[in-house]
């Protein structure tokens, strides 16, 4: 079985043996893949939660053979009993199983999941789109976390895959998004998609006053601005993790206590998230079909690792190399 494997030694074509599914899981024949920043980050300086040696990969559109039927896979595997899991936070789950960080994930011809993570494609859904359905997911944690409401306007800070993402879901909330993208190829990148959803995309931030913002960018200073541009007991959505020390005065830091502004983190998703995302995907297909940059076949993700790090291009997606 072909796959792209991480090993102590960087990252290897290798002839894996097809896996064998354990009880409750499925095994599944690979469509395609796609290729996030994290992954590309983690393929050159590992990860703390990653167990080598694995296949990557956790965006993923696979099909059972004996039915052939397509699926997105929730990337979890929870215990289903803590706290966590029993109050819908699933996500946050203290023995939370990464697919592509602790068990083998999508860059591979075949790969395992259990059965109750499988979540089906809508039939007419591409499955490029399909591989979307997690990180829109994640967005959509983040809008919720945030509590966006129908008529809020809504500031999104990064227009990657991600933010754009979350921009349709937030206008599928109601709410009035601007996404905030400081790069100018970016942003005429972005014109496609803005246009389907009209979305705004600005490069400075128009105005104050924002009901919420949210960072889909690990940019310290999008932190920084999107807090300022909150209005007084405004919601900050900490989504991205931070590149760099934040380096947040006193100053800055007390402004949350004296205008009463509102953090909330928020981290992956659940399964009822990413069942939302196909069907918002669905609803969304010619919009949504503007983030897909390339489609390239495993042994030429290392080549693009560079490509998908720089953040300058949409959806990378990878495939076998058997169909053509
Ligand atoms: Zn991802
Ligand atoms: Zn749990």
């Amino acid at each position: 079985m072909e796959a792209l494997q991480m090993t102590m030694r960087g990252i290897r074509e290798m002839d894996l043996p097809k896996p064998r599914a354990r009880k409750g899981e499925v095994c599944l024949r690979v469509e395609l893949c796609g290729i996030c920043r994290t992954d590309a980050k983690i393929l050159r300086e590992g990860h703390r939660d990653l167990l080598l040696p694995r296949v990557l990969g956790h965006e993923v559109c696979v099909i059972d053979d004996s039915t052939q039927k397509r699926y997105a896979v929730w990337p979890g595997e929870t215990c289903g009993r803590c706290r966590e899991c029993q109050s819908g936070m699933e996500n946050l789950c203290p023995q939370m199983r990464i697919l592509g960080f602790h068990r083998d994930g999508g860059f591979a011809e075949w790969m395992t999941a259990p059965r109750r993570s499988l979540l089906p494609a809508p039939p007419k859904l591409p499955s490029d789109l399909v591989c979307l359905a997690e990180p829109l997911a994640c967005a959509i944690n983040a809008l919720e976390q945030t509590q966006v409401k129908t008529g809020w306007r809504v500031l999104i800070h990064g227009g990657g895959v991600v933010g754009l993402l979350m921009g349709m879901a937030a206008k599928e909330k109601g709410a009035t998004p601007c996404v905030i993208e400081k790069r100018p190829a970016k942003r005429k990148m972005a014109a496609g998609i803005a246009e389907s959803l009209e979305l705004e995309i600005d490069e400075k931030i128009p105005g104050s006053r924002f009901d919420a913002a949210i960072n889909a960018t690990s940019d310290v200073k999008a932190f920084k601005e999107g807090l300022g541009a909150l209005r007084n007991g405004g919601m900050y959505g900490f989504f991205s993790g931070l590149a760099s020390d934040p380096d947040l005065s006193r100053q800055e830091l007390n402004e949350i206590h004296y205008r009463q502004l509102r953090l909330a983190g928020s981290y992956g998703c659940t399964r009822r998230q990413m069942t939302q995302a196909l069907s918002m995907l669905q609803r969304n297909i010619s919009a949504a079909g503007h983030l897909i940059f390339r489609r390239i076949i495993f042994h030429e993700i290392v080549p693009y690792l560079p490509v998908v790090e720089s953040g300058e291009f949409f959806r990378v997606l990878a495939r076998p190399a058997q169909k053509d």
